[in-house]
């Protein structure tokens, strides 16, 4: 019932300019999928199955306006504690990007932030906005996949100790952990993309994973066999 609520009060309004506009603004800033041959840092972790998806242009990007500004919020964090990081002067690089062949895989990535310590020595920081459901299960060590894609820009970009930061967008609380480079964590990366890569190389579809990481949210989730 209240489902059903929000989307009748989610319908455009064509007599109201507000609504248009933010349509406009959505519709704007849609990103049309296609095929890519690298791989992105950011999908350290993920399932290779829906990385060779993305890959391959077959992923739906079915954002709403609404998860488009929830994911752009995430993005202005990293703005946002730049400034503050700014403000104390201990700021030294914000979205350090690199592209680059990792151990025979192509990787386009950037980390976060690059902040001084109280040693001054510069430190990598992964910055991530949570909802309050998975800030709750962040407790003694940071989320599998987040350490997995600061690992595995810290070793593109040649660090060895840095955080995991977190931000509950429900409240602002913060928590972090500090993380160091592990080599074991960076091959799980590698394997899985140079997986991917023999797969699409071969032109077939990459084992589906026993059990799907991602049942709930994958947009291929009906049609994944
Ligand atoms: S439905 Fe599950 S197994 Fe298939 S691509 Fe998505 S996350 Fe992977």
């Amino acid at each position: 019932m209240q489902k059903g609520l929000t989307a009748i009060l989610d319908q455009l309004d064509t007599r109201d300019w507000l609504q248009k506009a933010l349509f406009e603004i959505s519709e704007v800033n849609k990103r049309p999928t296609k095929p890519l041959d690298y791989f992105y840092a950011s999908w350290a972790g993920d399932c290779p199955r829906g990385i060779q998806y993305i890959m391959n242009g077959l992923m739906p990007f079915d954002i709403d306006a609404k998860g488009r500004r929830i994911m752009d919020n995430g993005n202005y964090m990293h703005t946002r504690y730049g400034d503050y990081f700014k403000s104390i002067k201990r700021l030294i690089g914000e979205e350090p990007a690199f592209r680059k062949d990792m151990d025979g895989v192509f990787i386009s990535g950037r980390g976060d932030l690059i902040v001084l310590d109280e040693l001054e020595k510069p430190q990598l920081i992964e910055l991530k906005s949570i909802n309050d459901r998975r800030y709750k299960l962040i407790l003694n060590a940071p989320d599998e996949g987040d350490y997995l894609q600061w690992n595995l820009c810290a070793k593109a970009l040649g660090f060895t100790t840095g955080a995991v930061f977190y931000e509950n967008k429900n409240t602002q609380a913060v928590k972090y952990h500090y993380v160091t480079y592990d080599e074991k964590r960076y091959k799980i990366v590698l394997d899985d993309f140079l997986m991917v890569k023999k797969y699409n190389d071969l032109g077939k579809l990459v084992p589906k994973p026993e059990v799907c990481p991602n049942p709930k949210w994958c947009a291929m989730r009906k049609s994944c066999k």
